[in-house]
C-alpha cells in the first residue's frame, strides 16, 4: 500500500501528487520553521502546477483541523490509557503534541488537500 502510485505515498511523503516523484516543499525538513510552507510552484518532473487557483491552500486549514484532532486523540490514548497519567498531564500532553507536530500536521494536511483534487497519473512519472 505504501509505494509509489497509492495517494498514502504522495501525502507521506510530501511529493508531487501526480507523478509522485518531487518534493513539493523546498525543504523536506518541516521543523525548518522559516520554510516550512514554502513550496514549489511547479513540479520540476512533470510540470504540474500545485496551486491550482489563488488562495488553494486556505481549503487545507479544514483539513488540519481533523488531522490535528487524529494527533490529539493519539496524544490521549497514549498517556491516559498507556501511561495512565491524571487528566491535567494528559491536557498537557494534548497541547505539548499539537504544538510540537505543528509543522507536521500543516504539511499533512497541505498533502491531503492537494491528493483530493489531483490523482496520480503513471504516464507522467519518471521513466527508467
Ligand atoms: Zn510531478
Amino acid at each position: 500500500m505504501f509505494k509509489k502510485g497509492s495517494k498514502l505515498y504522495s501525502i507521506l511523503t510530501g511529493t508531487c501528487p501526480k507523478c509522485h516523484e518531487e518534493s513539493m516543499f523546498k525543504n523536506k525538513n518541516p521543523y525548518i520553521l522559516s520554510e516550512a510552507l514554502s513550496m514549489h510552484e511547479t513540479c520540476s518532473n512533470c510540470g504540474t502546477k500545485y496551486k491550482i487557483e489563488p488562495s488553494f491552500f486556505y481549503g487545507a486549514m479544514y483539513v488540519s483541523y481533523a488531522v490535528g484532532i487524529a494527533f490529539a486523540v493519539a496524544a490521549f490514548v497514549i498517556s491516559f490509557v498507556f501511561l495512565k497519567a491524571s487528566i491535567n498531564t494528559v491536557f498537557a500532553s494534548i497541547v505539548v503534541t499539537l504544538i510540537v507536530f505543528l509543522p507536521v500536521i500543516i504539511r499533512l494536511s497541505r498533502n491531503i488537500w492537494i491528493n483530493i483534487f489531483m490523482h496520480y497519473d503513471k504516464s507522467l512519472a519518471k521513466k527508467k
